[in-house]
């Protein structure tokens, strides 16, 4: 069922979001846990107020400029971010040649040949799907990866992935650039560029800083590289909630006195 979203509605762009998911469940994209996944994520998107803020920026920066210094870099697709962001990663990845990789939590060939189709009819020219590989240290269909893809990569790009993988790909000797909303996940704690803003926000954001950055010396992206903190970044998030949060209870006794 469809609803009409009044623009005036105080959560009218995480209405959309939602609406989007729900499109990709309707078509077998999205599984239920994906659509619960999406929940988390977005109590801490209401607390860094649906932004994106400065500590997102530089960690995008970052990302930007690790893209473009890996020798074999690929962007890990799921379910959730096919359906919020499939067009925006497409786009990045055909303008940048580099590989999206249909990489699912909860895999099911019927689903990866659905992804696959939707990404194919957006005009992904570099994509894999055949998981032939097998990423160590994991149990069950997490593990399935394309060998010419993540498990030959030297650098790794996910969004909303679970903790397990993102340490997996880690203890590989893998450079992760994580996009999650959630800055205590395993995922935000284990990544080495933790992008804490909501996907649909940080992909097109993403894609602008690196062919920005594309047409500087690649000195800038080493320098960049160097200086980036990524535990500074995730605790700059942390103050930036908590600073809000401070606010919104000043301005709740105010209001009541
Ligand atoms: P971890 O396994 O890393 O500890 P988790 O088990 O808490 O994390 P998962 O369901 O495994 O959570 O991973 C999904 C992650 O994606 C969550 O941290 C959630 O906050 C985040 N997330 C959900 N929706 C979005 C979104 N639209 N943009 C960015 N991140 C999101
Ligand atoms: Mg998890």
């Amino acid at each position: 069922m469809k609803i009409e979203i009044p623009p005036s509605h105080p959560r009218y762009k995480s209405l959309l979001i939602r609406e989007k998911l729900v499109e990709g469940f309707e078509k077998g994209l999205v599984v239920p846990q994906g659509l619960i996944a999406q929940g988390r994520g977005e109590a801490f998107d209401y607390l860094i107020g649906e932004k994106t803020e400065s500590f997102a920026v530089k960690a995008i920066e970052a990302a930007a400029a690790l893209l473009l210094l890996s020798e074999k870099p690929v962007i890990s697709v799921n379910g959730n971010a096919t359906a919020l962001v499939g067009e925006e990663l497409v786009d990045f990845s055909n303008a940048s040649r580099i590989p999206l990789e249909i990489n699912l939590f909860y895999r099911t060939e019927e689903r990866v040949n659905k992804i696959r189709d939707y990404l194919l009819e957006l005009g992904a020219k570099y994509l894999y799907w055949q998981a032939d590989g097998v990423l160590p240290g994991l149990e069950s269909n997490r593990r399935l990866v394309a060998t010419r893809g993540i498990l030959s990569a030297d650098t790794v790009l996910v969004m909303l992935e679970d903790g397990d993988r993102t340490e997996a790909l880690r203890r590989l000797g893998k450079n992760v650039i994580a996009v999650d909303l959630n800055p205590l996940s395993r995922t935000s704690l284990a990544a080495n560029i933790t992008i804490v803003d909501n996907v649909v926000r940080a992909v097109p954001l993403l894609k602008q800083k690196y062919f920005e950055l594309s047409k500087r010396p690649r000195e800038v992206s080493k320098q960049i590289i160097t200086e980036y903190d990524n535990r500074r970044i995730i605790s700059e998030s942390l103050d930036y909630m908590s600073k809000r949060l401070r606010e919104l209870v000043g301005n709740l006794l105010t209001q009541n006195t």
